[in-house]
């Protein structure tokens, strides 16, 4: 079956004991058992869901994934990553990394023991120059946020494979409709499903999706012996969400390209970062690894830190928030929200300027994000 018929049905079959059409949210924390060692497959949620594992199916199914696990937000499945590790350990990661898997780095894995080397994201050379014989993990964000720079995951994969290491990619900012890791040779693929995957910003959540079995296990008995799951609800929310993503991620495209387009001629805008305009340096790159450009757009402001306050205080319809991939549009200022954390030198060599924002671009009616953004900046 093609993509938007699994976001629909995948691990979705019609409830067998009433016919339900909607897999139903199963509210209960345990499950009656027949007889000592007898039961229907469920014992206890944390454990294990009936709507949950269907969640886990149908998102296993877009990342053509044989494995899926469920988690109560992106940080939570990250985590669960890092469970596979022992002190000594090493991470190989890109230096674009979202703030919060950098503090997760730093700030729990690091003092465990667990060791992350940056390099820079989009350098296929350098992560195979920093695999050591402690290195597990190559861990690749692409898009990266919020420059949206790409990582070559084919080559990637090759290189790491060549000593033994595997390959995890953050696929967020492209979702599953535009990018399919794991076809591409990565080990595991996270998403935070807070983002594209739910696509309604009113979730938080997280997923791992492998065809590595012994992972796999590793993965899920961390997954029950630590706890971070998802609730029924949450989860329903998510395969309920998931349903439109094809649909929605069509739309969000159109709205990036055409605000991409508008943005490139506008006068009082000095860059664009969209990979899909012929300018972005891994133009080439998106055509070949994605099966589109996704529906985040940045872009660099002429003027000063001034003008860009003026700018997005004038905003209607974008919404100044952090988060992303919703159906809403948002507006985000790295520099003072996502990448405040970052010392001032070290972001804006990277590019991550004060004149720089970020857009979410929604599925609202384009002409009336073109008309608020023309508004704002005049
Ligand atoms: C949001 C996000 C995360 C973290 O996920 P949460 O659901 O917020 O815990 C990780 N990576 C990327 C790229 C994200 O955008």
């Amino acid at each position: 079956m093609e993509f938007a018929t699994r976001a629909i049905h995948a691990g979705q079959e019609p409830d067998p004991s009433t016919g339900a059409t909607i897999f139903p949210i199963y509210q209960t924390s345990t499950y009656t058992q027949s007889g000592l060692g007898e039961n229907k497959g469920f014992e206890y949620s944390r454990s294990g869901n009936p709507t949950r594992a269907a969640l886990e199916s149908c998102l296993a199914s877009l990342e053509s994934a044989r494995f899926g696990l469920a988690f109560a937000s992106g940080l939570a499945a990250e985590s669960c990553i890092l469970s596979t590790l022992r002190p000594g350990d090493q991470i190989v990661a890109g230096d674009d990394l979202y703030g919060g898997t950098y503090r997760l780095f730093e700030r729990v894995a690091r003092p465990l023991g667990i060791e992350t080397v940056y390099v820079p994201a989009r350098d296929v050379a350098a992560y195979a120059a920093a695999i050591t014989e402690r290195t597990k993990y190559i861990w690749a964000e692409t898009p990266t946020n919020p420059l949206l720079t790409l990582v070559d995951i084919a080559a990637v994969a090759t290189a790491a494979h060549a000593h033994g290491v595997k390959v995890v990619v953050d696929n967020t900012f492209a979702s599953p409709y535009f990018q399919r890791p794991l076809e591409l040779g990565a080990d595991i693929v996270f998403h935070s499903t807070t983002k594209y995957i739910n696509g309604h910003s009113d979730v938080i959540g997280g997923a791992l999706m492998t065809n590595d079995e012994p992972l796999y296990e590793a993965l899920k008995f961390y997954q029950n012996a630590a706890g971070g799951v998802p609730g029924a609800f949450d989860s329903w929310l998510v395969l309920r969400g998931v349903k439109t993503l094809a649909v929605r991620m069509r739309q969000h495209q159109e709205n990036a390209i055409a605000l991409a387009l508008f943005l490139s001629e506008h006068p009082k805008v000095r860059k664009v970062y969209y990979p899909g305009l012929p300018s972005h340096p891994d133009y080439e790159l998106a055509r070949r690894q994605m099966h589109g450009f996704g529906g985040m757009v940045s872009f660099d402001m002429k003027g000063g830190l001034s003008a860009v306050k003026k700018v997005v205080k004038r905003l209607h319809i974008f919404a100044l928030a952090e988060s992303l991939g919703g159906i809403e549009s948002l507006c985000c200022h790295p520099a003072t929200m996502t990448h405040a954390s970052i010392p001032a030198a070290v972001r804006e060599a990277r590019g991550v300027t004060d004149t720089l924002l970020r857009l979410s671009v929604g599925i609202e009616d384009v002409r009336d994000l073109i008309a608020d953004i023309t508004q704002a900046l005049e």
